[in-house]
């Protein structure tokens, strides 16, 4: 009998994030909590590698080999080296001083020097380097935070088959904010780079999804930004606590001894606990003068004390240290002026506290004071409620924690307005117990369902579901074999070419397309060779086509095949001899109307044609008035011979006879018999072409997207080149 062993390899989740959760001093500790206990929840399903800065500078190969090598063995982990100058520009630097304070709506704070740039690119590129060295097809890459926001674009640019995850543990701020960023575009180009991207709250996805319209011209859908072809889906997904360290916390005896201390000290006292890093997102100050309105109107200042825990933080950075000191003047004054002989109602404590301890103030407190100015999601007002399975606390909680949207039994306050965290505090003090329980209750139930694992496993899901579509190219059939075989073959060939995007690349500025050296010498080329016809057909005006191109003995067909001009007689004539023109100046008043209310919008007029472009405008404002235009145009114009149409950020009316393919086939059709007719362009006026069913037809499409014709090449160069060798073979 055989015992037959099948090995089934796990799937792979590579987490990346500034730092490792490890702290090496004299021998490597593992931090637990954050998003490493979070993982735990799919640990059974995935194998996990970690991936971050070790937190301390390691100097010398050797050194940093055999950290590796520790890392790697004992805990999974794989280190990323950080220099001195490479922490200072791109942690405290870029991230710290420029990205923190736009993300939490503080551009006024932005310290910004352009190597802090390079050192941010330097940064992410490392990282992104040392993901693809370990990764392996098929593998999920989870990208964190504000640190690495550049990462996902690499990743994906490389062209590996990963699933790229994306989550922002901060806000992500309206655009009129995060536009004030030097690099803005930059960044966001960076996350879109993910498969998905996930935020906090709905509120975050709204922003991010304005900016990327306002400042990359993407299209969006709700969740979805289509990138160039590729979708980048976006997610809501909340942060939990990581409840489970905390109640098997609150089971040890260690815990019961603390509680027990601290219940001796504050005997006979309110306590209103708060618990923060040090800085300015947090509210400290509104905090502070809240409690000095509070404690003015209180007549027994016996019996509360508010303990006020700052967690130290960023140091370095001079608003932080600025904010210390004004935080402990005032702390210092308020003790001065409301302290009694028996108490002193301000316990500031400016350290990290011990989790035994953190856990038994959560515990004993009466009320919690959570009131940030702004916050991602603030875990804090989650652990305060995790800690209390008895339900007897209050929680006053502000309205611009990303919490607020799901913690709605608590005292929902704003910050900025101090008369109104008073009467919170008074109202809190004075609450019945059964409605403090109540409370307490639904808040107990949700923070304990929707935990740090559940917050983990659902992003890890909905990861995983996407496919992902290899970015690397198909490989291409030989076009230019194909082209020279088949023109070898022919007596007489026509070739209908489209310029912009065909025969010279797109340019912003589309008076700057004229031929350049290559072209040029194509052209020439090409009217020396009796057996070609050639036919240049383009969407231009007739004027800018004989500007560029009208001394050439080639057909010139401008605005979409509405007229043409012969290389003998030099004289335009239109294809179609009496088209109805009697639509364009009603249209016209109209389109001259959005133009007046649409700011940034303008018209373009040809003679077969009428375009309301809108990209200069803002998007969502003219995309409402393309979609009004459409409407009405749709109605107003069903009796005439035009098509309406709304294309990127542009809405056309255009005479039914400016068309490529009718245009080709009077042509090909016409006194000259070809036996092959070369077809090219690269936009949906070219598909008329395409859609052509002839088979002396061979049609290329130059550049990326959906296509009728037979082959694609990528770009004008490409197919100029080919061109040009087909033409000098045939000699
Ligand atoms: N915390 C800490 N040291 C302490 C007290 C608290 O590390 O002395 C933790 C706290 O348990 C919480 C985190 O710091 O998990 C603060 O997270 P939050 O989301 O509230 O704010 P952030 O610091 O991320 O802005």
């Amino acid at each position: 009998m055989f015992l037959k062993y099948i090995l089934i390899e796990m799937e792979r989740i590579i987490n990346a994030a500034n730092r490792l959760p490890i702290t090496i001093g004299d021998k490597i500790t593992v931090s637990s909590g954050g998003i490493v206990s979070a993982l735990e929840g799919v640990r059974q399903d995935y194998e996990m590698i970690w991936l971050g800065w070790p937190g301390d500078v390691i100097e010398g190969r050797k050194n940093q080999q055999h950290i590796k090598n520790l890392l790697f063995e004992k805990h999974g982990c794989q280190p990323v080296f950080l220099s001195n100058q490479e922490i200072e520009g791109y942690y405290h630097g870029f991230s710290n001083s420029t990205l923190w304070p736009i993300m939490h709506y503080r551009p006024y704070f932005i310290n910004y020097q352009s190597q802090w740039w390079e050192q941010y690119k330097i940064v992410n590129r490392k990282f992104a380097h040392a993901i693809l060295k370990i990764a392996k097809k098929g593998d999920l890459v989870w990208v964190h935070d504000y640190q690495l926001m550049l990462v996902p674009e690499m990743l994906k640019q490389s062209g590996m088959n990963l699933k790229i995850g994306f989550f922002l543990h901060t806000p992500f701020p309206s655009y009129e904010v995060f536009r004030c960023h030097p690099q803005r575009k930059e960044l966001l180009t960076g996350m879109l780079g993910a498969d998905l991207v996930g935020f906090h709250t709905f509120g975050y996805v709204r922003h991010f999804r304005s900016s990327a319209i306002r400042l990359l011209g993407v299209e969006c859908d709700t969740m979805v930004v289509n990138n160039e072809g590729r979708k980048c889906r976006l997610g809501v997904f909340p942060i939990g606590a990581d409840v489970q360290s905390f109640s098997t916390e609150m089971k040890t005896e260690r815990f019961e001894k603390k509680l027990n201390e601290f219940r001796n000290i504050f005997k006979g006292k309110k306590i209103v606990l708060s618990v923060e890093r040090l800085d300015y997102s947090k509210g400290i100050m509104q905090k502070l003068k809240a409690i000095d309105g509070f404690l003015e109107k209180r007549k027994n200042k016996n019996n509360i004390v508010f303990i006020f825990i700052n967690i130290p933080s960023r140091e370095q950075v001079p608003e932080y240290h600025q904010l210390r000191q004004e935080i402990e003047s005032f702390v210092g004054r308020l003790n001065g002026k409301h302290a009694t002989v028996k108490n002193t109602p301000i316990h500031f404590i400016y350290q990290s506290l011990e989790f035994t301890e953190l856990c038994a103030l959560y515990n004993i407190a009466d009320i919690a004071m959570v009131t940030p100015l702004i916050d991602g999601m603030n875990l804090v007002a989650k652990e305060y409620v995790a800690c209390k399975p008895d339900y007897d606390g209050v929680l006053l909680l502000s309205e611009f924690a990303g919490a607020a949207n799901e913690l709605f039994q608590a005292f929902i306050v704003n910050p900025y307005d101090v008369e109104s965290m008073v009467q919170a505090l008074e109202l809190a003090l004075e609450i019945p117990a059964d409605d403090v329980k109540r409370r307490m209750n639904g808040l107990y139930e949700r923070v304990v369902q929707f935990d740090a694992k559940y917050w983990a496993k659902s992003f890890i899901n909905e990861l995983n579901k996407i496919e992902v579509i290899s970015s690397i190219a198909p490989k291409k059939i030989n076009v230019y074999n194909e082209l020279f075989r088949k023109i070898k073959k022919s007596r007489k060939a026509a070739f209908f070419l489209d310029y912009d995007g065909t025969l010279c690349g797109i340019q912003d500025d589309p008076d700057k397309a004229a031929p350049d050296k290559n072209l040029k010498y194509l052209l020439e080329q090409l009217e020396k060779k009796k057996s070609i016809d050639t036919y240049l057909i383009s969407g231009r005006t007739e004027k800018d086509l004989e500007k560029w191109l009208g001394k050439y003995h080639i057909t010139l067909i401008a605005e979409h095949g509405f007229s043409y001009r012969s290389p003998e007689t030099h004289r335009w004539s239109r294809i179609v001899r009496h088209a109805d023109l009697s639509w364009k100046n009603p249209v016209k008043e109209i389109l001259q109307q959005h133009v007046g209310t649409t700011q940034g919008s303008f018209v373009e007029e040809k003679v077969s044609s009428l375009t309301w472009h809108y990209r200069k405008a803002d998007p969502e404002f003219g995309l409402i008035n393309a979609q009004q235009l459409m409407s009405l145009f749709m109605e107003m114009l069903s009796n005439m011979p035009v098509e309406v149409h709304h294309g990127k950020k542009i809405v056309e009316v255009k005479s039914m006879h400016a068309n490529k393919g009718s245009a080709l086939m009077k042509f090909a059709d016409g006194k000259s018999k070809y036996d092959f007719v070369l077809c090219a362009g690269d936009d949906q006026t070219d598909e008329n072409m395409f859609k052509v069913n002839d088979e002396r037809l061979f049609k290329i499409k130059v550049g990326q997207g959906p296509t009728e014709a037979q082959y694609t090449i990528d770009s004008p160069k490409e197919f100029l080149n080919i061109l040009l060798k087909v033409i000098a073979r045939m000699k």
